[in-house]
């Protein structure tokens, strides 16, 4: 018997494509001498404190699973630092679930909001897995492009326009990725405002909100009537160099976060353990390193804008995370054939900014997650395929 290929799969499964990204490293894999901004992941190696303490647990027998919800101690703390550092209180019983990353944060919560058919607003450009996972819970994904006039900010206008009867909810990330816009508390209360008069739900995605360096980082539930109608997306990955350790977490109302509680029992049982011991430590005691790591990329933020601007290349400054934005059309190029020229006669990884969604389109992603000086061979090497255009 032949089974069609086709009837095999599920309609929105075949309906995703793989991230664009993917393209651009399949590529530079195959050559020599790259220099890569393309990476969205910190330089940094994990603080040793960190994983000296998951090392500990692992020699104190604790290979077990834990709570579905998370080790009840590391919700605990998870409650105190977001109310130390963002003045966000959460009950840490009910108000707290640790995941796989942020990843899974982003689709356990949209699949315990969305309906099929549901429409959610994705304010682009954004992380890329969020319309993904919005199709793959049987959600229509709405893109709102912010544009580079409002410094990739949204606008309660723009939000309000796109607004229709069958919105169930808005997934936004500042500090962004790919922008590195930043928005300020009375920005945002003026999207909170709309989001209250269309009776919506957000997901905020903050898992870099630790690298904001202008200004302080407001917690979207902090902004006035949105703690019902905010689930927080945060995670250890960014902030304390924990990528590869899996772990994230959520904050938000107490039935949602129960219903998300439902999904990652049956999808995950619980989140890794050692991880989880390794972020108690990076929670209790991991202040000092990240200070440091925030310094650093700071001054790399810095010099690679300066940078850019002196190259020709029109640059916001990002507020937060660690991308810069430039836009390339001064080379005559769009992002895409900017990035592909780049790596093929260069040898230097840049993203280019179609891949988040709209509005990026003339621009390219670069990761300042990377040692100074390899930003220094990726400039010069910028500055001379611009000298050849
Ligand atoms: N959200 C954003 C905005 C990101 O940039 C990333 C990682 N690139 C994630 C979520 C995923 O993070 P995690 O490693 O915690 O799954």
């Amino acid at each position: 018997m032949t089974v069609k290929q086709t009837s095999r799969l599920s309609k929105a499964v075949e309906s995703i494509q793989p991230s664009g990204i993917r393209r651009f490293f399949d590529m530079a894999s195959t050559m020599d001498d790259v220099v890569s901004l393309g990476v969205g992941e910190p330089d940094f190696s994990t603080p040793w404190n960190v994983c000296e303490a998951s090392i500990a647990s692992l020699e104190r027998g604790h290979t077990s699973y834990t709570a579905n919800a998370g080790l009840p101690e590391l919700r605990r703390e998870i409650a105190n630092y977001m109310d130390d550092r963002f003045n966000a209180p959460y009950d840490s019983e009910t108000e707290v679930l640790v995941t796989v990353g942020a990843s899974e944060a982003l689709d356990a919560a949209t699949r315990a909001i969305v309906d099929p058919g549901d429409e959610v607003i994705i304010v682009e450009p954004t992380f890329v897995s969020y319309a993904p996972v919005v199709t793959l819970a049987g959600g229509v994904p709405v893109p709102l492009a912010v544009q580079k006039e409002d410094e990739f900010k949204l606008t309660p206008e723009a939000l309000e326009a796109a607004i229709t009867t069958r919105t169930k909810a808005v997934m936004i990330c500042f500090p962004n990725n790919p922008t590195g816009a930043v928005m300020t508390e009375s920005e945002l209360q003026k999207i909170a405002s709309v989001i209250e008069r269309h009776d919506l739900l957000v997901l905020s995605d903050e898992i870099y909100a630790e690298l904001t360096y202008d200004g302080e980082h407001t917690a979207f539930s902090n902004l006035s009537k949105m703690r019902e109608r905010t689930v927080i997306i945060s995670g250890f990955s960014k902030a304390f160099a924990m990528t590869g350790w899996r772990l994230g977490f959520v904050c938000g109302p107490e039935d949602i976060v129960g219903a998300m509680l439902k999904i990652h029992q049956y999808a995950m049982m619980c989140a890794p353990t050692p991880a989880q011991h390794g972020a108690l430590e990076a929670l209790r005691n991991g202040r000092e390193t990240l200070e440091r790591m925030i310094e650093s990329y700071q001054q790399r933020r810095n010099f690679i804008v300066q940078s850019f601007r002196e190259l020709g290349l029109d640059c916001h400054q990002p507020g937060g995370a660690f991308y810069a934005f430039p836009n390339v059309a001064s080379s005559g190029l769009n992002g895409e054939a900017f990035a592909e020229k780049l790596l093929l006669e260069e040898q230097v990884a840049v993203v280019p900014g179609n891949v988040f969604g709209g509005g990026g389109e003339a621009h390219v992603r670069c990761s300042y997650a990377t040692s100074l000086e390899s930003i220094k061979v990726a400039i010069d090497r910028m500055d001379r395929l611009m000298q050849k255009i």
